[in-house]
């Protein structure tokens, strides 16, 4: 929460539910990561907050994007980043999509199989590709596991063959998974990826790029390190693995970079119990899994809530809730497992605060579920 927040919501009391993004702390969290990882190129990961201002601050700051579909390429170019400057980082693509984005002068690329690395070479001749590989998100809150990257043994190969079809084998990427708690993490993908870059070395091919991904943290319930310790261990992990021969650096933040900039305001719609003897209250807001809090999937990702104005001023103590949202579908409760309480003293109509809600909430709602509008964005 910030001062900004605050005072938008105060004066200009918006229907809720809304999320509003106090582009500062953005602009902030790019510049400390850039402050701690200068030798590092930055591309933002667009899905995790696609609002045009967030894109416009983030470029003119510098930053690069990393983009998972031809909307996201022509979003960010339309706010006036270089085609030079984007990365086609999904290794999920129509050939048609690769083909538009390289007329539009995209030349950086991701792969991780064959079939994709035959749609590069055909549809975006002579382009630097980079290959994934597989890595196991181990300490991650919302692990990206499985559906992305191959084995390395594999990704060698492709690389191999990368060159051979008249593409530029330009680097491996990997991710650790999204909300990584564990800043050690990386040093397995950066050994293996070290290796790579040696094997593949002996046969003529040269990478020369290492895209460390995302993972870095946001703010939710639990602590989580500070950004700081992940560029240390980061760092000692690229200087134990490739000694002198440092490969160039990408990073591809998402959530580090929005999710403590954005608050959502919310409304109690319902309080009740299912039993007159349950102490465990339920508590029903305007905002749920379909209209923002996707990532409350398995109760995977633990926001913060916070209560204002009068209802954070009542006396009394706490005691414990079920937290749902307002639609009728019964996968539509938030925390359930996880135990969360909340005053005694609250009263539908009050506000009820998720912070730490800029990253993949506004951009996850459904188009409008049970005839819930997806939720407005306001970037402050
Ligand atoms: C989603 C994604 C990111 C961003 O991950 P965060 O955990 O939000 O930092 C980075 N790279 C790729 C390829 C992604 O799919």
């Amino acid at each position: 929460m910030t001062t900004k927040i605050e005072r938008f919501l105060a004066e200009r009391r918006p229907a809720t539910p809304c999320l509003v993004v106090d582009l500062d702390v953005v602009a902030e969290a790019y510049r400390e990561l850039k402050r701690l990882l200068p030798e590092a190129k930055v591309f933002y990961a667009v899905k995790a907050n696609p609002e045009p201002a967030v894109v416009d601050r983030l470029l003119r700051q510098g930053c690069g994007f990393d983009t998972a579909s031809l909307g996201e390429v022509d979003l960010c170019l339309a706010r006036g980043a270089r085609a030079t400057h984007l990365s086609f980082g999904n290794t999920i693509k129509k050939e048609r999509d690769i083909a538009l984005a390289y007329a539009r002068g995209v030349r950086l690329f991701a792969f991780d199989s064959e079939a994709e690395l035959d749609k590069l070479a055909r549809a975006a001749p002579g382009a630097q590709v980079f290959c994934r590989i597989l890595v196991d998100c181990q300490g991650a809150e919302w692990p990206l596991s499985r559906k992305f990257g191959c084995a390395p043994e594999m990704a060698v190969s492709l690389l191999r063959r990368a060159n051979e079809l008249g593409l530029d084998s330009y680097g491996i990427s990997f991710h650790v998974g999204s909300q990584q708690t564990d800043p050690r993490q990386w040093d397995p993908a950066v050994k293996q990826a070290a290796r790579m870059f040696s094997v593949l070395a002996e046969v003529g091919v040269n990478l020369r790029m290492l895209n460390v991904g995302g993972g870095f943290p946001a703010r939710y319930v639990s602590e989580v390190p500070e950004l700081a310790n992940y560029v240390t261990a980061l760092r000692a992990s690229l200087i134990r693995h490739f000694g002198n021969a440092l490969p160039e650096l990408v990073v591809e933040p998402g959530r580090s970079l929005v999710a403590d900039a954005g608050v959502i305001e919310s409304e109690v719609v319902l309080i009740s119990r299912k039993d007159d003897k349950d102490a465990r209250r339920w508590v029903y807001l305007d905002v749920g899994k379909f209209n923002g809090l996707a990532e409350t999937m398995d109760e995977s990702i633990k926001y913060r809530l916070r209560l204002t104005g009068e209802a954070a001023d009542r006396r009394g103590g706490g005691g414990p809730v079920v937290l749902a949202g307002p639609t009728c579908d019964s996968a539509d409760i938030l925390y359930e497992k996880t135990s969360y309480t909340l005053p005694l003293s609250l009263r539908i109509g009050d506000k009820v605060q998720i912070l730490s809600a800029g990253a993949y909430t506004a951009s996850y709602a459904s188009v409008g579920f049970n005839g819930f509008a997806p939720i407005q964005t306001y970037c402050i």
